[in-house]
């Protein structure tokens, strides 16, 4: 490890308030990530396969010491329709929300949005008897 990468590695909460200038390799596809084009200035993804690695108890921070590879097992709708993704670390289980970056993968984040419609835990074919008897109802 560099000098000066060392030394901001031991200075909690650099990353609050500093940008994240420098490059990683990403623990899980091996990409090397840059830091321009993700129109943010705290990229904490792999762009190309949405995982991350648990280094934050809060954004930023750098205070945990897990280290475990955080898996994307979900997208949420932010206030103003912004997309967020879930991280899962799969060492410790902790959970996560990460806003997305502007060249995340956009086919990435789409399958993990329909995953839970292409297996719902009740049958689809119930669906349509179940959208009659709302309009019944609400014709009454
Ligand atoms: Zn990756
Ligand atoms: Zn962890």
């Amino acid at each position: 490890m560099n000098r000066e990468k060392h030394r901001k590695s031991l200075e909690k909460g650099y990353y609050k308030t500093h940008a994240c200038k420098e490059s990683f390799t990403c623990a899980f596809c091996g990409r090397l990530v840059v830091p321009q084009g993700a129109g943010t200035e705290h990229r904490n993804h792999c762009p190309n396969c949405l995982h991350s690695v648990h280094v934050d108890h809060e954004a930023g921070d750098r205070e945990a010491d897990c280290g475990g590879i955080m898996e994307p097992v979900a997208v949420w709708v932010r206030k103003g329709g912004e997309w967020a993704l879930i991280h899962r670390c799969k060492r410790c289980g902790k959970l996560s929300s990460n806003r997305i970056a502007a060249d995340d993968n956009p086919m990435k984040l789409l399958s993990i949005a329909v995953k839970p419609l292409a297996a719902p835990p009740f049958p689809l074919e119930h669906i349509g008897g179940l959208t009659k008897l709302l309009n019944d109802e609400t014709t009454l």
